[in-house]
């Protein structure tokens, strides 16, 4: 099942096409919230999906059905808890950040930010297919590099701590397309890493059982049509179990928290006015626009202020970006 959420923030159930999306918001009936900013309906649908799933799928044959370019899709996460992002987990990336890309933005070559780690992000930092990638100022005024990192995303369901790989799959819910964007240099990982609109997700989530094994999954990435990444997840280092074992040995995951599972090979800069795709197997494409104008940090931030956490771009039927 592909779940996005769009417009006021609202369930939807994707089509096998990609087309279309099915409105299944009014069936949750109490479960769902129409205040975006807190999402508590959205983090228990996490934790009780499958308990959810029957009634969401009788709700398929009722609900409102929508072009999916006639509605605003947003990430397909609300609030999460965390964003877990892990560094270094592809060898050709390792080989490329030693050898080329840290001596051109930072001057030198760290060893420490060569190995395989988990870090976190500000979940602030999210946002959905239909909304840029702001450059920072940072970036502009100092002429930093800003890369595009496209991954695999997982969403965890179930709760853990200490979570035995060969259990580690029957935590996730499902998976999503994410673009861990990095403004390059000096210093901490997780600053560099969590500027607003640095971590767009989408188009929707895709659950586990449609995926199976996360392995073998094609991810490609092109700026302006041109390639950049191209990787299959078997080519981890640490494999998606492995991760969350050694993340929920750290931390608890919990439902509706996000694991990003490391850059392929193929970083590079992005510019105002480039647009990313990001392909991944099963998953979809998710398409991003860059930008320099401010505004659209602001936007983010005068739906939060808004009452219902709905502000006057996101009204119901309004065409994407
Ligand atoms: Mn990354």
């Amino acid at each position: 099942m592909r779940l996005a959420i769009f417009n006021d923030y609202r369930l939807g159930v994707v089509d096998a096409a990609g087309q279309r999306l099915t409105d299944v918001t009014a069936e949750l009936g109490g479960r769902w919230e129409p205040e975006a900013f807190g999402a508590g309906w959205w983090l228990r649908l996490c934790r009780d999906f499958d308990e959810l799933r029957p009634q969401i799928e009788a709700a398929c044959d009722r609900g409102e059905v929508l072009e999916l370019e006639t509605v605003v899709l947003r990430a397909p996460v609300l609030n999460p808890g965390k964003i877990v992002a892990t560094a270094m987990n592809y060898a050709d990336h390792v080989d490329e950040m030693r050898d080329t890309v840290l001596q051109r933005v930072a001057g030198r070559v760290d060893p420490a930010l060569l190995d395989f780690d988990v870090f976190l992000k500000a979940t602030s930092s999210i946002v959905g297919p239909g909304s840029p990638v702001v450059l920072p100022a940072i970036a502009l005024r100092e002429q930093k590099e800003v890369h595009h990192e496209g991954e695999l995303g997982v969403v965890i369901g179930r709760a853990g701590i200490d979570i035995r790989e060969e259990d580690a799959l029957g935590h996730v819910l499902g998976y999503v397309i994410g673009l861990d964007m990095v403004l390059r240099g000096h210093g901490d990982r997780s600053r560099r890493k969590s500027y607003d609109t640095f971590t767009p997700l989408g188009p929707w989530l895709t659950t586990a059982d449609e995926i199976g094994d996360p392995k073998g999954l094609d991810i490609h990435l092109s700026v302006g049509g041109a390639t950049r990444q191209r990787a299959n997840t078997d080519q981890m280092i640490v494999s998606v179990p492995g991760i969350i074992a050694h993340a929920s040995s750290i931390m608890r995951l919990e439902p509706g928290d996000v694991i990003l599972t490391g850059a392929p090979p193929g970083v590079g800069e992005v510019n105002a006015g480039d647009t990313v795709d990001v392909t991944i197997s099963k998953l979809g494409t998710l398409e991003v626009h860059v930008t320099a104008d401010d505004a659209a940090r602001q936007r983010a931030l005068d739906e939060i202020n808004a009452r219902g956490g709905v502000g006057p771009r996101s009204r119901a039927g309004s065409r994407r970006r």
